[in-house]
């Protein structure tokens, strides 16, 4: 058998990429550079190390690609599966300098690398998505002021400043309400419920005094998201819409088809999605986050400018995946309509699940009870040690029916001692 092709990094000054490709070679991808001369796209990067920089990885080596990180943990979900790791900080110049020589695209997985960062690189490769609409993604009032400006409904709120600000008392008209840290939150840290106006001087205290957007807590029928891809010419691509279940503030269970919304409200979701992806003039993959309300009605949550563990049942029941379209989107190469194949149901593995029956020594789960049931595809994300509300993998299931798609997951989720869904 004949060695595989090797492929080199690009050497310092490689021709730039993107646009339209022309050919494949040998798993090296041709493509039209910006100003027209042809070049070879055969090195990505990608900012942050956690799981969805893995399964970029993953998706990129496929079509062919090398992929380095940059991920200052030198023991990364995706700096493992990455053909070079950069242990340094997402700011570190020399770092940057060397990711923008050695990839002629880079990409972020993470919502919080600094925009500074996004736009040093910027002047040496080709970025997606670009560092200003991260930037607004960053921020929970930059973010609800970009809603504001594609027409699109979100949440009744205001932003706390300072603690005169967190004192007014017409914020009455928010409670009861949710303070959230304006940025750096996820998997609902950096928030506390609110209930009277006396209390908020002291949850804004007790947030580290940081600015924070006070929403109004509102009564929700579930919740949905939508992963669109943007192309440097406009065009965009969806996945199915997804309906979400989060348990303490941390998505639990996703459903593709989303069973409880009608698919006038899935394609209302997509037209507002798509519209927030034009006015960000975005290119790559970003998720939205909607609430639908008891009156039918959608409400903006947030977005990620990244694939999203929403969007991660793509993987196994779509013909392309939020991981591929990200590919595409950063490679210039086409974007098709995904396909949903089969309707799935993902289940998040956190590191609750190594502690069962409340043992206080980690012990690996029963692996072999739901992968014996039909359909099941685990992902565990390479992480050595589980904690709780941390996230260690998922596993998705798989069926000809929606209805058996659930009934598995149903047993999975009971095999694993996981609360059951509706
Ligand atoms: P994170 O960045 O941690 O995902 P979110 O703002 O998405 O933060 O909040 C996490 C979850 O908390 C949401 O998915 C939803 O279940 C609940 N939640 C957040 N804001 C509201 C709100 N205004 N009204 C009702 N529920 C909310
Ligand atoms: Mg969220």
């Amino acid at each position: 058998m004949s060695a595989p092709p090797v492929q080199r990094l690009a050497e310092p000054g490689a021709t730039p990429a993107g646009g339209a490709p022309v050919i494949g070679v040998m798993g090296v991808i041709g493509v039209m550079g910006e100003r027209g001369e042809r070049g070879v796209m055969s090195v990505m990067g990608v900012m942050g190390g956690g799981q969805l920089g893995r399964m970029f990885v993953h998706a990129a080596q496929v079509h062919g690609f090398q992929v380095v990180v940059l991920e200052p943990d030198a023991a990364s979900p995706a700096g493992a599966a990455a053909d070079r790791h950069l242990v340094a900080a997402y700011t570190d110049a020399s770092a940057l300098v060397d990711m923008a020589r050695s990839c002629q695209a880079v990409t972020t997985e993470f919502e919080n690398v600094p925009a500074a960062a996004l736009r040093q690189l910027a002047q040496g490769c080709r970025v997606a998505p670009p560092a200003d609409a991260v930037e607004v993604c960053q921020h929970r009032a930059r973010e609800k002021a970009c809603f504001a400006q594609a027409d699109v409904p979100c949440a009744p709120h205001a932003l706390l400043s300072s603690v005169d600000d967190a004192s007014r008392p017409e914020l009455a008209a928010l409670l009861p309400g949710i303070l959230k840290t304006a940025s750096m939150g996820y998997d609902g840290k950096g928030q506390v419920s609110v209930a009277r106006v006396a209390d908020l001087p002291a949850a804004w205290a007790g947030l580290g005094a940081v600015p924070c957007v006070l929403e109004k807590r509102l009564s929700l029928r579930c919740e949905i998201s939508v992963v669109v891809a943007r192309g440097a010419d406009g065009q965009q691509v969806h996945l199915p819409v997804q309906q979400n279940l989060h348990r303490d503030g941390i998505l639990a269970v996703t459903q593709i088809p989303a069973p409880d919304v009608s698919p006038e409200l899935c394609a209302q979701a997509v037209v507002l999605a798509t519209r927030l992806a034009d006015t960000l003039d975005y290119v790559g993959v970003l998720c939205v986050e909607f609430f639908v309300l008891n009156d039918g009605s959608l409400v903006a949550n947030e977005m990620a400018p990244r694939p999203h563990n929403s969007g991660h049942a793509s993987i196994d029941a779509c013909d392309v995946s939020q991981f591929d379209l990200q590919v595409r989107t950063l490679a210039g190469l086409p974007l098709v309509q995904p396909r949903l194949h089969s309707p799935a149901v993902m289940l998040n593995l956190l590191g609750d699940l190594w502690f069962a029956g409340g043992d206080a020594l980690a012990s690996t789960p029963d692996w072999a009870a739901v992968l014996a049931l039909p359909g099941v595809r685990l992902h565990l994300y390479g992480k050595s040690e589980p904690r709780r509300g941390r996230k260690m993998g998922h596993l998705t299931v798989t069926a000809a029916t929606a209805q058996l798609a659930r009934a598995t997951a149903q047993l999975a989720a009971q095999h694993l001692g996981l609360s059951g869904f509706q």
